[in-house]
């Protein structure tokens, strides 16, 4: 099932994806995608039920898209997680255990939403990522209790300002812009990708593949990525875990390739779907008072 939150009205509703159309199942989920979340072993069966009878259906192209989960709680990103992603950085260091940094909830941003291109930086750059929805409460987990923990999978664009990132000591600053974390454009259930090893995903900008990779390339499975998080901190659900990035981000690229104002960044995940974000310079965006 491909889980969207989506506006009608200026009201966030959930949908269930079927074609081109999303199926307005608000009722049947009793509120936001969290509770469909963390309630998932009766809220899954009853979206089931009221699939059965007649909802009203939108088409995708005529509705705004939101980020499918309203407020992830934590957002935690893998550092180097693709062998292709290390070998095209000549100072990365083989991470002997998988490592994480945070996404904040500034970041957070949905399909179509702009990405913000900061005065500060001038080395823009794209992350395509498998990204996991946590769905059950856990705490020092082996890899297979954390993959019973999975509610599901999205993906999250981890927008990076490689100036920023790598002229500091830690990378929080160069990764957590506003609007650096678009994620979507759905959450898929766990079901529909009972198997994570080989999963193809793929950056274009304005229409040019610069990312295409698999999961096969994978340095930590995805048991023990989370497992090893959740040696440090509980995870819950609605927090999102990310694996990494495949080769082929923009610093690494002969010649370097960094985003610029009004480029359309699209993400491709199998089995999730295409999420699209156009850039725009921040003077755009609205100042704090
Ligand atoms: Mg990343």
């Amino acid at each position: 099932m491909k889980l969207h939150r989506f506006e009608i009205d200026g009201a966030a509703r959930i949908g269930v994806e079927h074609g081109d159309s999303l199926i307005d199942v608000t009722d049947a989920a009793k509120g936001c995608m969290l509770s469909v979340i963390e309630n998932a072993a009766t809220a899954i069966p009853a979206i089931e039920q009221a699939l059965q009878g007649d909802l009203p259906a939108y088409a995708i192209e005529n509705v705004r898209l939101l980020a499918p989960i309203e407020r992830p709680g934590k957002v935690l990103c893998s550092g180097i997680n693709y062998h292709g992603h290390f070998a095209e950085n000549p100072k990365a260091v083989m991470p002997s255990s998988p490592f994480f940094f945070a996404k904040l909830p500034n970041t957070i941003a949905g399909p179509g939403d702009p990405i913000f291109k900061p005065a500060l930086t001038e080395q823009l750059d794209y992350e395509v990522e498998f990204a996991v929805v946590i769905g059950k409460r856990i705490r020092n987990a082996d890899a297979a209790q954390a993959l019973d923990a999975v509610f599901g999978y999205t993906i999250l664009h981890d927008v990076s300002a490689r100036d920023v990132q790598f002229t500091d000591y830690q990378i929080t600053l160069g990764k957590n812009f506003d609007n650096f974390a678009p994620i979507g454009p759905c959450i898929v259930t766990a079901n529909e990708i009972p198997d994570t090893s080989d999963v193809r995903l793929k950056t274009t900008v304005n229409g040019v593949v610069l990312q295409d990779g698999s999961t096969q390339d994978w340095v930590f499975p995805l048991g023990e990525l989370i497992g090893a998080l959740s040696q440090v901190m509980t995870l819950n659900p609605g927090d999102i875990v990310t694996t990494g990035t495949p080769a082929g981000v923009g610093y690494f690229q002969k010649p370097q390739v960094f985003l610029q104002d009004g480029d359309v960044v699209s993400l491709e995940v199998e089995g999730i779907g295409v999420l699209t974000n156009r850039v725009t310079l921040e003077n755009a965006h609205v100042s704090a008072a």
